[in-house]
């Protein structure tokens, strides 16, 4: 089967299968209190197609805490607001560590490796901060745009949650103020960054917000938000870094670029065919959903498209 006989309804009932198969593996986040009370053993996968077919399975309209994957969006918007000049504060390198790592910033002078580890993201959505004055805002309002969906929203409680446990990213943002890499207010830095991973969203409204990046850069509604090279880019960061220590392994068993968040959701790219969205609570050691992993291998080595 390949390329475009790809019966993608079938395609997902075989892929939710594939997750179903790996049923009690794997552990729901508590590190943030309010993500413990997701839906362990719920699993959900959405394909929108490069022209807006939007295909469904499981509990793909059912909202989730994005978390990580909003760092996909901060990057997209600070880069369209403001270019290259955000690659002075923050590496394009894979990190090898985990996404909280505090290990190799201080060798690194408060650099971030990459825009996906928490550390990168705090630089982030520091400077969409600067350039919109609502960065969690700038983000909301792309995805409700994008998704068609007005009704999305943050989760006030799980943003509480993370602020209240967040020392870890707490110390990150200091230390990288401390290097002089923070323009704006750490606390309000935070509270952004927080808001943003609180955003709920489905994995239908995820699907649809990243569709972009199966075209090249062009928006639902045919505007450009980014240049072609931009989306290039993008893709390969999310392909070197979406996944944090498991992105060897990701692009080895997926072989698509891919974002993930501890919500258990992983946003996925297929350039100029679709994006996909699958989610599933429980995580590995790495923070990475066991089944929504599960189900994009299976979606992409039984249907032969991927990168490779
Ligand atoms: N908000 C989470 C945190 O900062 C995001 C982590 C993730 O999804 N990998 O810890």
């Amino acid at each position: 089967r390949h390329n475009d006989a790809v019966d993608y309804q079938q395609i997902l009932a075989e892929a939710a299968a594939a997750a179903r198969a790996t049923a009690g593996q794997g552990r729901v986040a508590d590190y943030i209190p309010a993500l413990a009370k997701a839906p362990a053993d719920a699993f959900g996968m959405a394909l929108a197609t490069a022209d807006g077919e939007l295909y469904g399975v499981g509990d793909w309209e059912r909202r989730f805490s994005i978390q990580s994957v909003s760092k996909l969006f901060t990057l997209v918007l600070a880069i369209a607001h403001g270019g290259d000049e955000l690659w002075r504060g923050v590496g394009r390198e894979p990190s090898g560590n985990p996404f909280n790592s505090l290990i190799q910033l201080e060798t690194e002078h408060g650099i971030p490796r990459n825009p996906f580890i928490n550390a990168g993201a705090i630089v982030v959505t520091d400077r969409l901060l600067q350039q919109t004055g609502d960065a969690a805002g700038a983000v909301l309002d792309f995805l409700r745009t994008e998704s068609g969906n007005p009704s999305l929203d943050i989760d006030p409680e799980v943003a509480a949650s993370e602020a209240e446990h967040g020392h870890r990213n707490a110390a990150l943002a200091h230390f990288i103020a401390s290097h002089g890499n923070l323009l704006g207010d750490v606390d309000t830095v935070l509270a952004h960054y927080y808001r943003h991973c609180a955003i709920e969203a489905g994995c239908g409204d995820l699907a649809l917000a990243g569709r972009f990046l199966a075209r090249h850069g062009v928006r639902a509604d045919g505007s450009r938000l980014l240049q072609r090279s931009q989306a290039k880019r993008v893709n390969a960061i999310m392909l070197i870094c979406g996944t944090y220590d498991a992105a060897g392994e990701f692009a080895y068993r997926v072989g698509i670029p891919g974002k993930s968040g501890v919500g258990g959701g992983i946003l996925a790219v297929l350039p100029e065919r679709a994006t996909l969205c699958a989610w599933g609570p429980r995580l590995d050691a790495a923070g990475n959903s066991v089944a929504a992993m599960a189900a994009l291998d299976h979606f992409t080595t039984a249907t032969g498209l991927s990168i490779f």
